[in-house]
């Protein structure tokens, strides 16, 4: 820990990169930010930070960052010539008049807003509110709809709510830790130190973890399940079959508290120990003992991520797990329940908000009457649309076909993180109106943008995130807004009340003095809701430091762990086990493209690498993008370390080294997430297009509508060098 000189000023802070929600101590010296610690009152890390957190103060001062920040803002009214420097004033004239002419002429589903889960629950809420409020459309989505929608579906389909049930504390106390499709150690790896530490004071303590890849999580299991790409809901149906057959499930809690198991019943009939071995790739043996670990433990804890979610069987993932802990009974009490692990830091505040195409205000659905007649009453407006917007995938495919005519993209990089990237940068071309509010100018979106709005960052903002376990923090700005850049929310509040007085409206639905305001009618909207926050307060976060939701009027303390009490947060307060049923991946491995692929993140960098790309020593552990194979696949196809391989799937091809990983089945193939065009010395892909997302499919769950970014099948050729 550093002290710091009395100089230099010290605020508290959330870490900006993962779900974790680290607390920070960030040092300026009044002009940049000079260090930061972890804050050891903050319940989500004691004052301790990872590889990425413990140098968020390199990315704050560093140099080419501060060169790539966008500050002024910007237009072009030809597509072919430069943005030029213009002023608030004539950027806001120009977007409002743009937008009242086209929803004039084309109804207001002609624009849509694309906006991220690195965004602050307050931006969140004004630009829900912007779309779905003032211009009447639900054509606003998110970044976190390639991350966490899954989960989301998956919680409400079983449970009612969109409520992750456990709490961080639930890590120390489970007797076994079921880690699937996530890789912990590189991902979240404070949570995993929790993990390391529970399990060094508990030796009896049993981790289980599957996933594909023999991940540095995986080696450190108790017992690693490698399980085909895909193959999850298989796995679970399985693990449920032998907990049927070993009386380990809960009869009792089953009756008084659920419904639908019969039906499920029969379904897992089939799930025998060896259609589940040969269908995950797996041993007999291996499978029951997880299942007898799982189903004997007195609290079973099961944490997953992205392997998960990024499916198009993602829902039916989430679900089948979730079935399995509703009959075992491993829910509701301490050290057990489903927990999913948000990717971003404030993925669930978006979700708080209703920040996506289906979604309203406090968890409420956009499909059902009551809801949004109570938000239109909460906004006093006559009505919200009834449709759902269109979600990510839908939006630019949309946007392709000229039925969106406007996209406006907020502090997310879609032109390196969706999939099949050349649809999304056909579409990109061919919008009316690119309008991207970024901090950065040097993103990948940013070269289609018409518009370029200038906006704040980490240690620049004020407002609230909330982390994987339900735990809001607050936090103040402790840099000086740079340029001319304003804060995501004003920006929005900014261009509503223009929009208004050209619409001639006698009342504005955004009279928002601060960021405070906005937070507080956002609390508002949650009464009487399963995520209550009525008792809670920008003052109470300040003084008494993080809290959980719920948290109602009258309330001293957030609630830790949800439905301790057998009520579930469905019509009948019963769970609902899904009749989940494994499908395959969308797209199956043949003869011309033999190799299964996944993506994901590595230990240093965080997504695009917007912020750690410029950060010397996060690249120390992988310095450039590679193709990862089996030893196998390397001899058989007479590979090197670092000789170049053409990746190909049906949408793309990159070029890449190809290395060897010992954590590969032969027929694998993995590629990191986070390298796009300025990181491949401008070696791109040869169409226009840089990155894995060249190659993945843009195929989604149809329940989520989240995209299955975790697997393309794809051929691997040597390439011939000139
Ligand atoms: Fe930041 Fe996540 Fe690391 Fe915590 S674990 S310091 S939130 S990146």
């Amino acid at each position: 820990d550093v002290t710091a000189p009395a100089a230099l000023k010290e605020s508290k802070a959330t870490c900006c990169y993962c779900g974790v929600g680290c607390g920070v101590i960030v040092q300026t010296d009044g002009a940049q930010v000079v260090g930061v610690r972890g804050d050891p009152d903050h319940p989500a890390n004691f004052g301790r930070l990872c590889t990425k957190g413990s140098t968020l103060h390199l990315t704050a001062r560093d140099a080419l960052q501060q060169q790539a920040r966008a500050l002024h803002p910007e237009i072009r009214v030809v597509r072919e010539m430069e943005r030029e420097r213009t002023s608030w004033d004539t950027t806001l004239d120009f977007l409002a008049k743009k937008f009242a002419d086209t929803i004039a002429a084309h109804g207001p589903d002609s624009v849509g807003f694309y906006i991220s889960g690195q965004l602050l629950t307050e931006d969140y809420y004004v630009f829900n509110k912007l779309a779905k409020g003032l211009i009447g459309t639900n054509n606003i989505d998110t970044n976190s709809r390639l991350c966490m929608s899954s989960a989301v579906a998956g919680y409400k389909q079983t449970l009612g709510a969109d409520a992750p049930p456990a709490c961080y504390e639930d890590i120390e106390q489970a007797d076994v830790v079921f880690i699937v499709g996530s890789n912990m150690a590189y991902a979240h790896p404070i949570l995993y130190r929790r993990l390391e530490a529970a399990r060094k004071a508990r030796p009896q303590m049993k981790v289980i973890v599957a996933d594909p890849r023999r991940t540095d999580t995986a080696r450190d299991a108790d017992l690693f399940l490698p399980i085909l790409p895909g193959t999850d809901v298989a796995l679970f149906n399985g693990m449920l079959h032998i907990c049927l057959w070993e009386d380990l499930i809960d009869p009792a809690y089953i009756d008084a508290h659920t419904e639908g198991f019969a039906e499920l019943k029969r379904t897992v009939r089939d799930y025998t120990p060896k259609f589940v071995a040969d269908t995950c790739g797996i041993s007999e043996e291996d499978l029951v003992t997880a299942a007898r670990w799982f189903g004997e433990s007195k609290a079973a804890l099961s944490l997953y991520c992205q392997g998960l979610n990024q499916s198009s069987a993602g829902t039916a993932k989430n679900a089948a797990l979730i079935n399995l802990h509703l009959a075992t009974h491993q829910i509701g009490k301490p050290g057990a329940g489903p927990f999913s692990l948000t990717g971003q830091p404030n993925a669930m505040g978006g979700r708080e908000v209703g920040g996506m195409a289906t979604l309203l205000s406090a968890h409420r659905d956009i499909g059902n009457r009551a809801h949004r007649a109570e938000v239109a009453k909460l906004w006093d407006i006559t009505d919200v649309p009834a449709a759902p917007g269109k979600s990510a995938v839908e939006m630019f495919e949309a946007l392709r076909d000229g039925d969106i005519r406007i996209i406006w993209i907020v502090c997310t990089n879609p032109a390196q993180s969706m999939p099949e990237q050349k649809m999304i940068r056909e579409a990109l071309k061919k919008a009316e109106l690119v309008v991207v509010q970024e901090a950065y100018r040097t993103t990948a979106t940013c070269d289609f943008a018409d518009v370029l709005l200038p906006a704040t960052t980490w240690s620049e903002k004020e407002g609230t995130v909330t982390n994987s376990e339900r735990r809001i923090t607050r936090f103040k700005p402790v840099l000086n807004k740079p340029g001319e850049t304003l804060h995501d929310w004003e920006i929005g509040v900014r261009f509503a009340h223009r929009l208004e007085t050209l619409w001639k409206r006698e009342r504005t639905l955004f009279p928002y003095d601060d960021v405070e305001s906005v937070w507080n009618e956002h609390r508002e909207s949650t009464r009487g809701r399963d995520l209550d926050i009525t008792g809670l307060s920008y003052a109470i976060l300040e003084q008494q430091g993080p809290q959980q939701w719920p948290y109602p009027q009258g309330a001293q303390a957030g609630r830790q762990r949800l439905y301790e009490d057998g009520i579930f947060a469905t019509a009948s307060g019963r769970a609902k086990f899904v009749n989940t049923v494994y499908q395959p991946v969308a797209e199956k491995v043949d003869a011309r493209f033999p190799f299964h692929l996944t993506t994901g993140r590595l230990r240093d960098q965080w997504h695009g690498m917007s912020r750690t790309g410029t950060v010397a020593q996060l690249f120390s552990h992988a310095p450039e993008p590679a193709v990862v194979l089996s030893k196998i696949d390397m001899e058989r196809r007479l590979l090197k370390d670092g000789d170049l391989v053409h990746v190909t799937s049906k949408r793309g091809s990159q070029i890449l080294p190809a290395v060897v990983g010992d954590d590969m089945r032969a027929g694998q193939a993995f590629i990191g997430m986070h390298w796009g065009e300025e990181y491949v010395s401008g070696r791109g892909n040869g169409d226009g297009t840089f990155g894995v997302n060249a190659l993945t499919t843009p195929a989604y769950d149809p329940s989520s509508k989240q995209p299955e970014l975790k697997h393309a099948a794809v051929k691997i050729l040597k390439a011939e060098l000139p």
